[in-house]
């Protein structure tokens, strides 16, 4: 079953000065990513990956184009039911983007705060989180106190909060080490297998959709010009 589909998809931003083009930052791209598998997007910086997840997850609009999550239109979505729509993509980044003042359990509530889940409801869920991500004992640390690591599984558990159906990952071991990277990797695999929730990654290193995606769609210039099967794709000449 496809879960995500990208249909044409183009998305042109105007000219930022008088003298400069529009830029196509994705041209006439079509996608579909069938549920419970782990994608990957490799591309240089500049290819438009990061312009497609803003698009899956509805931050941007398509120039032209359409773009269906579970067979639905996400470019007419009235504000409700993008919200909805929120709560079933969950987005993990580079630099973790926590919110500094508040503690690990802090961060994982939010979005169940925004969701306005019950107090008691909070309190089971985030546990339940802490435990998958392997940080029960961290719950009342904050950011700062944290490596690395145990700031992207903060990020992973935050993501993964209010049960969404997709997690989109933005560059998610980029700041890591090697080490790390294998560890939060391993981690997103049990995210797949264990919840069947359906991964995009979006990455510039070739090791990352190595160990971790089924099939990788390859970009550059805004266009996909290559995807398949992660051995076939990768293996090539
Ligand atoms: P990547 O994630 O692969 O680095 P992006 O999707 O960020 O690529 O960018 C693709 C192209 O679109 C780049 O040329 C970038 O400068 C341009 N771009 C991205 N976002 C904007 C924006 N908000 N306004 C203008 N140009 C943008
Ligand atoms: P990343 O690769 O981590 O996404 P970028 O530098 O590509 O970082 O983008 C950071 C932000 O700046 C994004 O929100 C993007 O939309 C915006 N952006 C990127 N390129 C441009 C641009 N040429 N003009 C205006 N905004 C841009």
């Amino acid at each position: 079953m496809t879960l995500i589909r990208l249909t044409d998809v183009t998305k042109r931003y105007p000219a930022t000065t008088k003298d400069s083009d529009p830029v196509v930052a994705v041209d006439a791209v079509s996608l579909d990513i069938a549920a419970g598998e782990i994608c990957g997007i490799i591309g240089y910086s500049g290819a438009g990956k990061s312009t497609v997840l803003r698009l899956v997850n509805a931050l941007e609009q398509p120039t032209s184009g359409s773009v269906e999550i579970g067979g639905r239109d996400i470019t007419t979505l009235r504000e409700k039911e993008l919200r909805s729509l929120r709560g079933d993509i969950g987005m993990i980044f580079q630099q973790f983007n926590l919110f500094d003042s508040r503690t690990v359990a802090g961060n994982v509530a939010y979005p169940l705060e925004v969701a306005r889940r019950s107090r008691a409801e909070i309190k089971t869920r985030v546990a339940e989180l802490l435990e998958f991500v392997g940080l029960a004992g961290k719950a009342g640390n904050y950011p700062e106190q944290l490596s690395g690591g145990q700031k992207q599984r903060v990020g992973i558990a935050r993501a993964l909060a209010t049960s969404p159906r997709i997690l989109l990952a933005d560059e998610a071991t980029s700041a890591l080490d090697p080490d790390t990277t294998q560890e939060v990797l391993e981690l997103l695999r049990r995210v797949n297998r264990d919840l069947g929730i359906t991964i995009l990654v979006i990455t510039h290193e070739m090791d990352v959709i190595r160990t971790l995606a089924d099939r990788v769609v390859v970009m550059e210039g805004g266009r996909v010009i290559e995807s398949g099967a992660v051995f076939d794709v990768l293996s090539a000449p």
